[in-house]
């Protein structure tokens, strides 16, 4: 039989559905999981002080303390920033709910600033217009893998806690890797992010002294080399086992090689929507160097934007569900979320630059493995949608 040859194949491959995401995991991975399940040390060994140090020494920071998620992650280094009740954090309204979720865990207010329309990153001005006497932190994200102005941010000398869940693999115009600059800077492990061990994440840290904290506070509050019956400060459960730290380690060992296919999925994306950016307006992520020369993204997501004129961005999605490809809103803005406007009276209007973005942007198909023609059929489709 030729079932697998000529117009049958060309057909079945069209009602093959893209999925938006997907992690890249083999032998290695099942080969350090296994390990580490023989070895009978599940936590608390040797893999967690080993990912620390490869993560470290790949964004170039002092120290690197690994915990349960990215979120986790969120909370610990707020608190080590000295975000507590009563102060404030000012942040982006477009990134991730858990952004902002870790100051209300300590009962912070999150106080949101506009976007930068180009970057989608928080706009250093009206971050510092936002600054109170209650501001313990600035908490900029690399939204979509792009560096934040991070200069910009550092010169207003407060506090400051980087979210960089998107951004690994991303460098700054004045020479660090995102997470390298020493403030506590935070990744997620998500199977959707650029490394993913299930559920995990890391703080990477210019201070060792900081390190102890976060160790101490990941782990019951326990000091290093206490008797585990005593506890100095109050902590919690935020370990990330050995089994994942393994998987951490295995993905490290072809990170760069799953940036670099990341990276050449986005250069496909941006050559099959050239023409819909020219002639429809489609909003393509900005391009390397944008507002600094030297800026690099550490391509997290392919986002598009679609034009105020057409189809709105649920009619497209639901249009691209219909024939076989996955794609998400992606991100809606915080500020507009029923928990966001009931507990701190935020309402429409007040970031217009990051509630337009935000109603017309969804994330497309994206993952390393990704094929230039699964890239070609995502993009024939979006044009016959949007024409
Ligand atoms: C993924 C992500 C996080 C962390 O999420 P977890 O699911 O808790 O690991 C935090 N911030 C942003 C912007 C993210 O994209």
């Amino acid at each position: 039989m030729s079932a697998d040859t000529g117009p049958a194949r060309m057909e079945r491959e069209e009602l093959d559905i893209i999925p938006i995401a997907q992690p890249v995991m083999g032998k290695p991975e099942e080969d350090a999981v296994l390990e580490v399940l023989r070895s009978g040390h599940l936590s608390l060994g040797p893999r967690v002080p080993e990912f620390e140090r490869r993560f470290a020494e790949h964004v170039g920071s002092t120290c690197a303390s690994a915990v349960s998620n990215g979120t986790t992650a969120l909370h610990l280094s707020m608190r080590a920033a000295g975000v507590t009740d009563g102060t404030e954090i000012v942040t982006s309204p477009f990134t991730f709910v858990a952004t902002a979720n870790a100051a209300v865990y300590e009962r912070a207010r999150p106080v949101f600033a506009d976007i930068d329309p180009v970057t989608l990153n928080l706009d250093p001005a009206a971050a510092r217009a936002a600054i109170t006497d209650k501001t313990a932190a600035i908490v900029p994200v690399h939204i979509f893998g792009y560096p934040a102005d991070m200069v910009a941010f550092e010169a207003l000398g407060l506090p400051i806690v980087e979210d960089a869940a998107q951004a690994l693999g991303a460098r700054h115009h004045d020479g660090p890797a995102v997470g390298g600059r020493g403030n506590p800077s935070i990744f997620g492990f998500y199977p959707n992010k650029q490394l993913a061990t299930g559920e995990g994440g890391m703080i990477t840290m210019g201070e060792a002294a900081m390190k102890v904290r976060v160790d101490s506070e990941r782990n019951q509050g326990r000091a290093p080399n206490m008797d585990w019956l005593d506890h100095d400060r109050l902590g919690f459960n935020y370990r990330l086992s050995d089994v994942a730290c393994a998987i951490g380690i295995a993905q490290m060992d072809r990170l760069d090689d799953m940036l670099a296919a990341r990276a050449r999925v986005a250069a496909w994306y941006r050559d099959a929507l050239a023409g819909l950016e020219r002639e429809r307006g489609l909003q393509l992520p900005c391009a390397d160097g944008a507002t600094h020369d030297g800026d690099r993204r550490g391509w997290f997501v392919f986002t598009v934007q679609v034009p105020r004129d057409g189809l709105s961005r649920d009619d497209v999605i639901n249009a691209l569900r219909a024939r076989g490809i996955q794609s998400k809103p992606y991100l809606p803005a915080i500020h507009l979320m029923s928990y966001y406007k009931d507990e701190f009276g935020y309402r429409e209007g007040m970031f217009p630059v990051a509630e337009d973005v935000a109603a017309r942007s969804l994330a497309l198909p994206f993952f390393p493995q990704m094929t230039q023609a699964q890239v070609e059929r995502v993009s024939g489709t979006l044009a016959d949608i949007l024409s």
